[in-house]
C-alpha cells in the first residue's frame, strides 16, 4: 500500500516596510517579483521532488540572499561604521535542531553558514569574529566586503548619517525568509538579513534568535519574521506564532495577526510568514507592503509586493 504524500507548500518574504507602488521604480519592481519568483522555482523544485523542507528554505534564502533587491547577503544594510555584518538562522521543525549566526562579515551565503553550525556543530548561535572563523574552517564560500555592498545602501546610510543618525521609522527593509513543510509533513523555517541601516555597537536584531525571528516546530508552526527586531524579540513572535497554534488551536491567520497586533500595540511594524504541517499558510503584516510570495502542491502560486495585493 502506498500512502499519499503530505501536501507541501513553501512561503517566502523580502522584508515589510513602509514602500509604496509610487515609490518603486518599474524596473525595481520587476526585479523583485522575478527574484521572488526565482526563490520559489528553487525552493518549489526541492519540495516536488520530495525533498525536505529544510533543504527548501536553505535554497529559496540564497536566491534572495545573492540579490541585491534584498537586505541579506549582497544588498545588506551598512551599519553606523559603514561594514556589512549578517546575520541569519534556520531551524528543523521535525528534530527542532537549529543553527544560526550573528554579525559575520566574510561568508557568501549567511543562511548556509547558519546551517552549518546546525548540522556540523554542538551549538546553535555563533557569534562575529568567531562565526567567521567557523565558516572558513568549514570551508563554505567567502566573499570580500565589496560583494555585500551596493551603492543604494550606502546612500540610505549617508542621508540615516545626515539626519543625525537616527532610526527613521519608516526605515526600508528587506530582510529575507522562507518556511515550508515538505511531502512528509516536515516543517522549517529560515530568515536572513542585514538588520537595520546604522546599526551598532554589535547590534543584533530578532532573525538569528530562535523563537524571536525564526522558529519552526511539526507541532505548531514554522515562522519566519521580518520588521523592527527590537519589538519582535520582546514578544517572541516566531515561539509565540507557534505555540498559540500549538496549544490554542488558533488558526495560522488568526495567531499571525493577533501577535502582529500586539507587535503594533509595543509600536513595532513588519510581517510574518507561517506555514503549519498540514500544508497551510499564511502571511500577516502592518506595513504598506511586505515583498512576499507562495507556492503549493495543489499548483497555486502568487507573488506580491504590496498591501492590495492581497
Ligand atoms: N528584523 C530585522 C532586524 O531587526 C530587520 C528587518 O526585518 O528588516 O534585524
Amino acid at each position: 500500500m502506498t500512502t499519499s504524500p503530505n501536501p507541501w507548500s513553501l512561503v517566502i518574504h523580502g522584508g515589510a516596510g513602509a514602500i509604496a507602488r509610487s515609490q518603486t521604480r518599474p524596473d525595481t519592481d520587476t526585479g523583485l517579483r522575478a527574484a521572488l519568483n526565482a526563490a520559489l522555482d528553487a525552493g518549489g523544485g526541492i519540495l516536488s521532488a520530495g525533498g525536505a523542507a529544510v533543504d527548501a528554505v536553505e535554497a529559496a534564502v540564497r536566491v534572495l540572499e545573492d540579490d541585491p533587491h534584498f537586505n541579506a547577503g549582497r544588498g545588506s544594510v551598512f551599519t553606523y561604521e559603514g561594514t556589512n555584518e549578517l546575520d541569519a538562522a534556520i531551524m528543523e521543525g521535525s528534530t527542532l535542531r537549529a543553527g544560526s549566526i550573528a554579525g559575520v562579515t566574510r561568508t557568501k551565503n549567511p543562511v548556509t553558514l547558519a546551517r552549518a553550525v546546525m548540522d556540523e556543530s554542538a551549538h546553535v548561535l555563533l557569534g562575529r569574529e568567531g562565526a567567521d572563523a567557523f565558516s572558513l574552517e568549514h570551508g563554505l564560500e567567502q566573499a570580500d566586503p565589496e560583494w555585500f555592498a551596493t551603492p543604494e545602501r550606502r546612500r540610505q546610510l549617508d542621508e540615516l548619517l545626515s539626519n543625525g543618525g537616527k532610526f527613521d521609522v519608516d526605515m526600508k527593509y528587506g530582510t529575507v525568509g522562507a518556511v515550508a513543510v515538505d511531502q512528509h509533513g516536515h516543517s522549517a523555517a529560515a530568515t536572513s538579513t542585514g538588520g537595520v541601516t546604522g546599526k551598532r555597537w554589535g547590534r543584533i536584531g530578532d532573525s538569528p534568535l530562535i523563537g524571536a525571528g525564526t522558529y519552526a516546530d511539526d507541532r505548531g508552526a514554522a515562522v519566519s519574521c521580518t520588521g523592527a527586531g527590537e519589538f519582535f524579540i520582546r514578544e517572541s513572535v516566531a515561539f509565540q506564532i507557534n505555540a498559540r497554534v500549538r496549544f490554542l488551536g488558533e488558526s495560522l491567520q488568526q495567531a499571525a495577526d493577533i501577535v502582529m497586533a500586539e507587535v503594533q500595540t509595543l509600536g513595532g511594524t513588519g510581517g510574518v510568514i507561517v506555514t503549519a504541517p498540514d500544508g497551510a499558510m499564511a502571511w500577516s503584516f502592518t506595513t504598506s507592503s511586505m515583498y512576499r510570495g507562495r507556492a503549493a502542491s495543489d499548483g497555486s502560486r502568487k507573488v506580491a509586493l504590496y498591501e492590495d495585493e492581497g
